[in-house]
């Protein structure tokens, strides 16, 4: 993947296109900066433990009691590792009796007998477990920890055996992508509800790694490895932040089997959504409180300490101009898939300072 400077973008001729303001399906809560590795190539800025900046236990009660009060989305916990805070379990039996839906986001290597009894006491009932590599080799090559791969699978056991629903998150860079075959079958073998892939974004918080970025042909090819996967063998996968998959889906739909098409199935709605998701579906929530579009996407909106969450997300900027596609610039702004895909905003960003630019990883190129 590389992220090259763009002219200044041309704005879209097409007809704005402004989505009705609902309320996001999920938001990604950094509930702490606080990891006891502190790799040196870090992708969340991580701190050590102690560190102050995270929001108090009094106020990250008030956020969850206004989520829930408002759009009651999917709460994903996560930080660079959210069972160092010492309130975590507190935090998500809390959110769970609010009726929210809550994910834990772990490396897992702090996953212990004491820890499966706190989640299941916390009746938590989904863990998403990040798993770079199918080795140690490769997993531990990301992290200044030597074992953290036996760790994270010894953490992995004792959740499978809580009986809890579990999946798998991998960062792909071009240090693990051609690992990706063993990965699925590792996640396969592990018994993983779902294996969540992600190429880095080599802007805000995925720097650290911008050394082993994956070129733009072969992103393409492995969106389309993704793809047949995915679509033709139904294995329990999917990507997540490469907005032009949604464009390979469309341009590659006529290949499926009509039984295996969930569009010409008139199952539209099972499909998961491909594009940018930030300021339409998801947003996140900074460990001070700040709320961005995404994690990659660090243009403050507000801060929850001073304004409500609702108030925030929807105003004008940054999340209105997010879901304006009327405002895409570059071949973006012409491109027949933008209301779908809308290129990646953080690297767009990255490349030309406008994150309404032109995606600058994108094969395609509009007619
Ligand atoms: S800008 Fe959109 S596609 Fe890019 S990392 Fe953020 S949410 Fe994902
Ligand atoms: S040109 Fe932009 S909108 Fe079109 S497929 Fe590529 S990234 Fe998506």
């Amino acid at each position: 993947m590389t992220a090259k400077k763009t002219r200044a973008p041309r704005r879209s001729p097409r007809k704005s296109a402004k989505a009705a303001v609902k309320g996001p399906e999920y938001v990604l809560w950094e509930v702490s900066r606080s990891c006891p590795i502190g790799c040196a190539a870090c992708r969340h800025s991580s701190l050590p433990p102690g560190s102050p900046g995270d929001l108090t236990t009094e106020q990250a009660v008030a956020l969850i009691d206004s989520l829930a009060a408002t759009y009651r989305p999917r709460l994903h916990l996560t930080g660079p590792e959210p069972l160092h805070r010492p309130d975590i379990f507190e935090l998500a039996e809390y959110a769970i009796k609010k009726e929210l839906s809550v994910v834990l986001c772990t490396n897992a290597v702090a996953y212990d007998v004491k820890v499966a009894r706190q989640v299941v006491g916390a009746r938590i009932r989904d863990i998403e477990i990040s798993l770079d590599g199918a080795s140690g080799r490769i997993h531990d090559s990301f992290r200044d920890n030597s074992g953290g791969f036996v760790q994270a699978i010894k953490g992995l056991d004792l959740v499978r055996l809580s009986g809890i629903k579990f999946g798998l998150s991998a960062t792909l860079t071009g240090r693990n992508v051609e690992e990706l075959p063993k990965l699925l079958n590792l996640s396969r073998k592990l018994g993983a509800q779902m294996l969540t892939l992600f190429f880095n974004v080599p802007t805000g918080r995925g720097r650290a790694l911008a050394g082993d970025l994956v070129d733009t042909e072969t992103y393409e090819r492995w969106l389309n490895w993704i793809f047949e996967q995915q679509f033709l063998h139904r294995f329990p996968v999917r990507v997540v932040c490469s907005p032009q998959f949604e464009r390979i889906y469309r341009q590659r739909a006529s290949e499926l089997p009509e039984d295996l098409d969930p569009m010409r199935q008139g199952q539209e709605h099972l499909l998961g959504r491909y594009g940018c998701l930030a300021a339409k579906d998801f947003c996140f929530i900074g460990n001070d409180g700040t709320v961005y579009p995404c994690p990659y996407l660090l243009e403050p909106a507000g801060n929850v300490l001073e304004e409500d969450f609702a108030k925030i997300w929807q105003k004008g900027t940054p999340f209105g101009v997010l879901r304006d596609t009327g405002g895409l610039g570059g071949k973006c702004g012409p491109c027949k898939f933008a209301d779908m895909c809308s290129g990646c905003r953080a690297l767009a960003r990255a490349a030309s300072d406008d994150f309404m630019a032109e995606d600058p990883v994108c094969e395609y190129q509009p007619a």
